[in-house]
């Protein structure tokens, strides 16, 4: 038997307090976001029965359909709902009234098109600033750039500004994945907030040693991603 989301978030709780420990940071002080894209409700489900307590997802129609299941469930239970999937400004209206939190804002123009959308629902959307730290990377901005970007972002009562999120390099020099997440680090001290959201299944213990408070974990929560989903 495989083992369930629900004991693989125990387990993953347990190491991340572990690796917190040795690096002379306090127990809990890294946030889990289940990553569950292509994964099913009934996963995200159990997942949120063991504990978990934030949900990401990168597709905006997917989601939907999840979330409205869960939320339709006898037994619903609570859950923060991050959006960590490109932003598309004629999808910010969506954006806006499904998720909690958006952790991909790559460029003005997402964040100007999420915040009218926010306004007009009526809501303040915590939002997070997407960096570039890895050349494979499509998205995110120049960590150089960050700075006006988030000055600005602070200037739109429908958003409220809250860290800085970064995908890290695809590569095996664990070296090359620590200094990337410390270039992030540095962003995320200079523009300020609670959340610096770095670290996914193959590279969270660089990013809790380079100061990550929130981990974004799919595969080692819930498995491979199922094709097609
Ligand atoms: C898919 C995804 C993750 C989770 O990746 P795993 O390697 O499965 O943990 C985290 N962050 C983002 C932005 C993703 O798209």
């Amino acid at each position: 038997m495989p083992l369930s989301p629900a004991q693989r978030f125990r387990t993953l709780r347990a190491e991340l307090d572990d690796e917190l420990r040795s690096c002379g940071r306090a127990r809990g002080s890294v946030r889990i976001l289940g990553v569950s894209k292509k994964q099913s409700p009934e996963a995200i489900l159990d997942a949120v029965r063991g504990g978990l307590d934030a949900v990401g997802e990168n597709y905006v129609q997917e989601a939907k359909a999840k979330f409205e299941a869960l939320d339709a469930g006898s037994d619903a239970l609570p859950f923060e709902k991050h959006y960590i999937g490109h932003i598309q400004t004629n999808k910010a209206k969506a954006i806006a009234s499904l998720f909690d939190v958006v952790q991909s804002v790559d460029r003005i123009e997402a964040a100007a098109a999420l915040d009218s959308a926010a306004q007009k629902a009526g809501k303040v959307l915590r939002v997070l600033v997407q960096l570039n730290i890895s050349p494979a990377e499509r998205f995110g901005m120049d960590p150089a750039a960050a700075e006006r970007v988030a000055e600005a972002i602070r200037a739109m009562p429908g958003l409220c500004l809250d860290g800085v999120m970064a995908i890290g390099p695809v590569t095996e020099d664990r070296g090359e994945i620590f200094r990337a997440f410390e270039t992030a680090a540095k962003t995320f001290a200079v523009i300020g907030g609670k959340t610096l959201s770095i670290g996914m299944s193959g590279d969270w213990r660089e990013a809790v040693r380079a100061g990550s408070t929130m981990v974004r974990i799919g595969t080692a929560l819930f498995g491979e991603r199922v094709p097609g989903r």
